[in-house]
């Protein structure tokens, strides 16, 4: 039995009511919600697996709930729009909805765009791309990387070359493969860049949190491992 919960989002009661029953029969959770303001505040409660949204709502519209919940969540959206609203669909999809359905809908087709939002959403859970050592933490899908919760703020190379080590943890890599993989093939630059760029990373975790994560092997290398000495 599905136990996702679904936000109904629309001031229309008998389609929202309607939408609910066929919801609860599929075995969803819904609740509802009439219009913009609370629906935002529903959604922002991070209670939901998916909203459907009405475009044309009282108090705050549709696009204007989606452009200020995608500053914090990703949760998948699916709007309900007009028949004739063509800009609605296409400012809601720039402004990261999951999919749209035109009023009047069938039930099933419905149905069928909400089981693959889920779906969607379950795929992307399912590759979670979460790298971690101890309290370190990576994620490339989000490009953030935390330690025990505190942002490590790293430029785009920063990154690239943690998100390297990370991936290969334990194992000692030597400047060329580094340089070949964060840097690529064709980098003509300096060819220390790679212990300046190391230097950077240490000053940002290893000194700020106290730990030794980052460890030069003398004559070969780096390698990204917990000093459990
Ligand atoms: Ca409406």
């Amino acid at each position: 039995m599905a136990e996702e919960r679904i936000l109904i989002v629309e001031d229309e009661e008998k389609i929202a009511r309607f939408v609910e029953l066929e919801l609860l029969h599929e075995g969803y959770r819904a609740d509802k919600a009439a219009d913009g303001r609370t629906g935002l505040a529903m959604a922002e409660s991070g209670k939901y697996d998916l909203m459907l949204l009405d475009v044309m709502l009282p108090g705050l519209s549709g696009t204007e709930v989606l452009r200020r919940l995608r500053k914090t969540s990703q949760m998948p959206v699916i709007l309900l729009t007009a028949r004739d609203g063509v800009m609605d669909r296409v400012s809601g999809l720039d402004l990261g909805a999951d999919d749209y359905i035109t009023k009047p809908f069938f039930i099933e087709e419905l149905l069928a765009r909400i089981r693959a939002a889920l779906r969607k959403k379950g795929r992307g859970e399912a590759v979670s791309d979460v790298k971690r050592l101890g309290k370190l933490s990576l994620s490339e899908a989000r490009h953030e990387v935390t330690y025990d919760g505190h942002p490590v703020e790293l430029t785009g190379k920063e990154f690239a070359l943690l998100d390297y080590l990370l991936c290969n943890q334990g194992i000692v890599l030597s400047r060329d493969v580094l340089l070949d993989k964060v840097w690529g093939y064709g980098y003509m630059g300096e060819t220390n860049v790679v212990d300046v760029y190391i230097r950077y990373l240490r000053a940002k975790i290893d000194d700020v949190y106290h730990v030794k994560l980052i460890h030069t092997v003398r004559g070969v290398g780096y390698v990204l491992r917990e000093d459990h000495g």
